[in-house]
Formats: structure tokens, sequence, C-alpha cells
């Protein structure tokens, strides 16, 4: 570690060594994670921490790790829950944070970003002109461009706008040995995407340097419709029915989460339409919804959309939480809410097990699901919660993940995951990455 030090100052790259800084990289979100700073203890812990303020210099800080074969674990807003860069093997966190230009094309409708750009500075600012990404995260003032396209996240307005894969118009990133790839901007191209291989890459294949995507008009018309239901499939069903209209989002609450949210006792959705013919589209809504309309959930969820003070309160009682998102077809969707649920709620330990369903596609649906136990075992609980909603997700028809990730959280399940493709994931990494320097343990 002391040559990279050494080579490190010669480049005149900045990086500290404080107790500070190493502790500030040493995790993500992950529960486990919070539990061990809580005892006072820390997941793991890198030797270095960098802070490339440029390409070059990203392409600099792992041509030297490469050379050394020191691992390099890659470090957004570490919002992350997956735990994804956690740094067990020591070695340098590389902070994208230094990675922090904005350069607006208002006439093209683009942004090019660094990739350390804190998702809430890039919104205010675009708002500020009278646009938005529409790529609104719950993480949205902790999470960084990068970290959305290494993650493949996905926004609360994604059923209207699509997710970071849709949004993407182009990237710069910089390969293990420290190759710069760029490609020509443009709309839109034929033949094979190569800047998709960093979509939900987790750090795999070097680090994401620079983004640009997509932005919109702020709409200047907006419709906010909430129903009640008497059962989760009426609700699904109502859900299917407004597709058709292009809701800008929707959610539809199982009943714990209604009663939690909007007190009261039956299942739920919201959802919001805007733009041009918002107004249109929220009366045929309203005409063809078989739920009973009821007024200001949507504002009281919009309301409390950002804060998690709740969750972040209760580990320090003994509490453990967390939530598990994956995505189904239609046809399966509400016997897979009820089998996930059960095998949530039979894990002994377990408080309370709810969920909602927060983004739409025409062939299907993400199920988020959250869940919050009192256990003697914290780390046994946790795993067996995990290992039980996955197996009943996946025994009906549902995946492993819609938009966390995989990190080493689910490396477990990506068999089932990846199918047949995953040798060839496999394969590309050592492709890419011969020295297995890069986020060692994550994804593989
Ligand atoms: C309260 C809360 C709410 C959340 N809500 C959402 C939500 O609504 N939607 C959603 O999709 N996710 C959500 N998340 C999860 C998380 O915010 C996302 O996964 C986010 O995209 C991570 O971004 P980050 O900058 O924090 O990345 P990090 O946590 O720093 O990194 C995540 C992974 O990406 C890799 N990585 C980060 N940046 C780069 C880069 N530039 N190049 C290569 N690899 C990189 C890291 O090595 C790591 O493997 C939430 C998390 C929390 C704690």
């Amino acid at each position: 570690m002391s040559r990279v030090l050494e080579e490190l100052k010669s480049a005149g790259i900045a990086f500290s060594t404080d107790y500070e800084d190493l502790i500030a990289h040493c995790k993500d979100f992950n529960p486990l994670h919070q539990l061990k700073l809580i005892e006072k203890k820390t997941p793991a812990l890198p030797e270095v921490v960098v802070f490339p303020k440029s390409i070059e210099e990203v392409s600099e800080v792992l041509k030297i790790a490469n050379a050394l074969r020191i691992p390099v674990y890659v470090f957004g807003g570490a919002s992350g829950v997956i735990d994804s860069a956690t740094p067990y093997e020591g070695g340098i966190a590389l902070s994208t944070l230094g990675l922090d230009w904005i350069e607006i094309e208002e006439e093209n409708r683009t942004v090019t970003c660094g990739a350390g750009v804190v998702g809430g500075r890039l919104e205010k600012i675009l708002n500020h002109r009278g646009y938005s990404l529409r790529h609104i995260p719950q993480s949205l003032y902790c999470s960084t461009v990068g970290g959305w396209v290494a993650t493949a996240s996905s926004g609360q307005f994604s059923t209207g706008y699509g997710n970071i894969e849709d949004l993407i118009v182009s990237l710069k990133a910089v390969l293990p040995n420290g190759e710069i790839l760029e490609e020509r901007k443009t709309p839109r191209r034929a033949g094979v995407d190569l800047k998709r291989l960093f979509v939900g890459s987790e750090g795999l294949f070097g680090v994401i340097a620079e983004v640009t995507m997509k932005f919109f008009e702020l709409p200047k018309e907006s419709v906010k419709l909430s129903f009640e239901y008497d059962s989760i499939e009426s609700a699904l069903e109502d859900a299917k029915r407004f597709l058709s209209l292009k809701p800008a989002l929707m959610r539809v609450f199982d009943d714990e989460e209604t009663l939690r949210y909007f007190d009261s006792e039956a299942f739920s959705m919201i959802a919001i339409f805007e733009g041009n013919g918002a107004k249109e589209s929220g009366m045929i809504a309203r005409s063809i919804s078989k739920g009973k309309e009821v007024e200001g959930y949507t504002d009281i969820w919009l309301e409390k959309r950002f804060d998690v003070s709740d969750i972040s309160k209760i580990g320090v009682l003994g509490f453990v939480f967390d939530t598990i998102e994956v995505s189904c077809f239609w046809k399966p969707a509400a016997k897979l809410y009820r089998a996930v649920i059960e095998a949530i709620r039979r894990v002994e330990g377990t408080v309370t097990a709810s969920a909602h369903a927060s983004h739409f596609y025409e062939s299907g649906l993400c199920f988020y699901f959250t869940f919050a136990g009192f256990p003697a075992n914290a780390e046994g609980y946790y795993s067996e919660v995990w290992k039980r909603a996955i197996k009943a997700s996946l025994e009906n028809g549902g995946n492993t993940t819609h938009h966390h990730g995989i990190g080493r959280l689910r490396r477990a399940w990506m068999g089932e995951e990846f199918g047949s493709f995953l040798p060839l994931l496999k394969e590309l990494k050592f492709l890419i990455d011969r020295n297995n320097i890069m986020n060692r343990g994550v994804l593989q």
C-alpha cells in the first residue's frame, strides 16, 4: 500500500488515510452494516480513500491499482442496500463525489454529468430552468448519477418516464486497466449497445465516470387521484386498466400500508397523470375505476415520500428492518404477494410484513416488501427472512430483484436470475478485469 500512496502522491491525486474517511467508506445502507456501526464495529475498512476529480485521474488510479493488483471498491453516495461496495479486502475506496460537473444542453434536452453528481442537486438545477429528470428515487438526495447506472435504479415516476436505462443517452467509463471508453453521443443508434454493459454492473467492469441523460419539461398540469379497494386483486386490476392512460406514477398499497400511510382499513391506490391531456386521462381513469375514490392520499404520500426518519430510529432499539423488491408478470402477482408476506410472517421474530406495488409495465409490476422484526439473533433472522422471501417469490413466478441490485446479498440466487447467461457474465468479467481488482465479491 505504501507504493500506492507514493504513486498517488506523484500523480497529484487527492487521497486520505484518515480514520474518519476510512469509516465513511466502510459500508453501504445494508441494515446489517447499520447494526454493526451501532455496536461500534465496522463491516470492513479500506486502506485508503481516493478522490479523483477528472476522468483522467480515475484512469490514473485504476492504472496504479491494476499494476499493483490492489482491490478497488467504487463509492458513489453509498446509499446502496445490498452490501455492494464494502471493502472486505481493504485496498482502495474510490469516491466518485469529485466527479461533479454538470453541463446542460437545453436544445437537445440532455444533461451531461460527472458520475458523482448527487441526484437532488441535479434535479434542483434542472427545476430552476423549468425541467426535471423525472428519475426520482427515494434516495434522490443521497445517491449519485453513476450509482443509479451501476445499480440499474428505478425512480418513483418510472411508470411514466422509464427506468434509468431508458433515460441514459450516453456514458463514459474507465476500464480496470485505465482505458477510457467514450462513444459518439446520439439519441439512438442500431448495433450492439455496449454502454448497457455498465447498467446494473455494480462496479464490476470499471468506473462509470460520466453520464449523459435526457430530461423533460416540468409538467404544467397534473391530476392526482386516490382509490380504495377491498382486495389486492381489485387494486391491481385498476392499475392495469389505467396503464393505457399513461400515468406518470402509480402505487398500490396493501391493507397494512394503507393503514400506516392513510389511517384507513382497505387496500388503496394513488395515481398521478401529468402533462398535456392529464385532465382528460384523470377523467377517464375515474370513469373506468372499480374502486371507491377517496381524497388526498396522493398528497399525503408526496409529502412523506423522502422521509425515512422512522426506520432510522428503530435500528438502535434492536429492530431489524429491510425491504425486498421483486418483479413479476401480472398473472401470478396476487398469489406471489400473499406467498411472500406469509413466508416473512412465518419467520420467528417478525413484527410486521407489508407491501406496495411501485413500478408498472404492460407485462407486469414490481412488488416492494417491507419487514421489521425484533429477533434474538439479528443476523440469523435477517438471512432467514431473505431466504424464505426470495424462495416464495421464485416459486410463485417472481424474480429476485427489480431495482436494488445483487451485491453480495443476492449472490446465492444469481444462477436462478441469470440462467445460462451467468457463465458469459463471468467470462466478460475475466476479459475486462484480468486481475480482478474491481469490486471483488460483488455480483460474482
Ligand atoms: C432510503 C433509501 C431509499 C432508496 N430508494 C431507492 C429507489 O427509490 N430506487 C432505487 O433504484 N434505489 C433506491 N435505493 C437504493 C440506492 O439508493 C440505489 O441503489 C442508488 O442507485 C445507489 O446510488 P449510490 O450513488 O448511493 O451508489 P453506491 O451505494 O455508492 O454504490 C452502489 C453500487 O454501485 C457501484 N457504483 C457506484 N457508483 C459507481 C460508478 N460511478 N461506477 C461504477 N460503479 C459504481 C458501487 O461500487 C456499488 O456496487 C434506496 C436506498 C435507500 C437507503
